[in-house]
């Protein structure tokens, strides 16, 4: 490392983070405790990325990611370390609903059967999902207990849809799985693979010899309690808690700064990577990107010409319109935390639900209904469905017109009216782009990404089109990769 060129009082390496998403946030935390004097760039005027707030009606609220997943500590670990472990809290256990299509949308709303992956269910038989697909559906998903496996556990590249499909039939996908992959992954399950979004599934059915049994050992081996966790005050005060933690430890964080170029710059010049931005040149020994897959393999082809090849497909498209209302009827949390929408909804007047997913926020935090008190009500609609929808892609409306939208599709998944005089504050909040695409291969794609990154020196790469969407995902995976990265650069090298 080119440290040895420096005078002994300055043999501190540096880093520079590029993206202050929360990869980026985390991966700078990591590396200023392993030693490392670091600088983030982040293009927009915000960091956090995905995990930020916003305000409507006075509330300050999550304008990305809400909460996350309790199956690995990672989350919860970084949050203790924080000073947010006494923060950590659980969503109510009411549930969410599924809205299926049918002539009245109000007797076409259930429970969302609870024993599932993904909609997947453990038992097809159980009432909760009988009621959703039918007697005869259930009958045919039931044959998964019986069908041999075939090829289906052993194949390479295999769709969420075909495991699905295959073993438990066509209403379970639509009716189901459908659902809760737009809601989750703004996918279709045709697209997703199955490897990445339900890790250790095939190998589960391979040993237990049913779709069923591998759903229902995987829900028995997760850990107790909730599946999901927030913070009270919401998941934005991860952001806030980092961002505090990095300027206290002297970490540089500059904002409005897009990087636009990368090279190795060579031993000469005292670092090994310069980093370029609107003129200015930061030189680091080393690197990490943490943006989004298209901008780092754009911006990292030049030096690591494998990379080349591998330019991801860009990220699904999701707009976020956040209602606050004062409507005492929905005290009662009609539809619990939220409704998931299957394809082809319609009101009762014929037009379409064109929502995905409906969070009744107040429903699903205490602190939130804490905040807002009696008759106050949060309620967050997500529009941008995975199928080709041509031009006229919602994510991309006016904010009028999907404000209007919302409206009428509250009114229709919550079973009242609801009219703009109810409404206190609105906001749309556009995340275009951010959900990276698990598609088949991708796994395939993440393997060979990571081996041609391991061969740069000083380099690493993280963020969510690596690790796989969701907090839990993205901390896990960055604290490990920082751990090999300043292992492999100690300090007082
Ligand atoms: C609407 C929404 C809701 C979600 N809800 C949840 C949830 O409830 N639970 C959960 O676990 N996950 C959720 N997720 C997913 C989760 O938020 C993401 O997986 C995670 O935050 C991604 O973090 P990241 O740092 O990899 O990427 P990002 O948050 O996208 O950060 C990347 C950063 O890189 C910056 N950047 C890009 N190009 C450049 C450049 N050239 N120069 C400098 N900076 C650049 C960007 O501005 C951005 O700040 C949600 C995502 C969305 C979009």
């Amino acid at each position: 490392m080119n440290a040895r060129h420096q005078p002994e009082a300055d043999i501190t390496p540096s880093a520079v983070v590029v993206g202050g998403g929360i990869a980026g946030l985390t991966a700078a935390h990591d590396l200023r405790q392993h030693g490392f004097t670091v600088t983030i760039l982040e293009a927009s005027p915000h960091f956090g990325g995905c995990v930020t707030s916003h305000e409507v009606a006075g509330l300050t609220l999550d304008a990305g990611a809400d909460s996350f997943s309790t199956r690995s500590k990672a989350v919860a670990d970084l949050a203790a370390e924080l000073g947010l472990w006494q923060d950590i809290v659980y969503p109510a256990q009411r549930g969410a609903w599924l809205q299926l299509p049918g002539s009245d949308p109000g007797a076409s709303a259930q429970p969302l059967p609870s024993t599932g992956i993904l909609g997947i269910p453990a038992n097809p038989r159980e009432p909760d999902v009988v009621r959703a697909i039918g007697n005869a559906a259930a009958v045919r998903a039931a044959l998964d207990k019986v069908m041999p496996l075939g090829s289906l556990v052993k194949r390479d590249r295999v769709s969420l849809a075909e495991v699905v499909q295959e073993r438990m039939g066509d209403q379970v996908l639509k009716r189901l799985v459908t659902p809760i992959a737009a809601g989750v992954f703004s996918s279709d399950p045709s697209v997703l693979d199955v490897d990445v979004v339900a890790p250790g599934l095939r190998a589960a059915m391979a040993k237990h010899g049913s779709l069923g049994a591998a759903v229902a050992s995987i829900r028995a081996d997760a850990p107790a309690g909730s599946a999901v966790g927030g913070l009270a005050g919401g998941m934005n005060r991860l952001t806030t808690a980092l961002i505090d933690t990095l300027r206290g430890g002297g970490v540089r964080l500059l904002a409005d700064t897009r990087v636009t170029g990368i090279r190795e710059s060579g031993e000469s010049s005292g670092a090994r990577w310069a980093v370029l931005s609107d003129g200015a040149e930061f030189t680091a020994d080393v690197l990490v990107m943490a943006t989004d897959g298209p901008t780092a393999v754009g911006l990292l082809g030049e030096s690591v010409l494998q990379l080349k090849e591998e330019t991801p497909t860009p990220g699904a498209g999701v707009a976020l319109v956040t209602l606050v209302v004062d409507l005492p009827e929905l005290d009662v949390n009609p539809r619990g935390t939220g409704v998931l929408v299957a394809p082809g909804v319609k009101a009762q007047n014929g037009s379409p639900v064109v929502a995905k997913a409906l969070t009744h926020a107040t429903a699903k935090w205490q602190w939130l209904s804490e905040t807002t008190g009696p008759g106050g009500h949060v309620l967050r609609l997500s529009y941008g469905r995975a199928e080709p929808q041509g031009e006229d892609r919602p994510e991309m409306w006016s904010d009028e017109k999907l404000y209007e939208q919302a409206l009428a599709d509250a009114g229709v998944l919550l079973g009242i009216r609801i009219g703009a005089e109810d409404v206190v504050g609105w906001d749309v909040v556009r995340w275009i782009g951010a959900l990276p695409a698990a598609a088949v291969g991708h796994r395939d794609r993440v393997a060979r990404i990571r081996a041609s990154v391991a061969s740069e020196n000083g380099l690493e790469v993280v963020g969510a089109w690596l690790s796989g969407t969701g907090l839990a995902a993205v901390i896990g995976d960055t604290r490990a990769r920082m751990r090999k990265l300043a292992h492999a650069h100690p300090p007082t090298a």
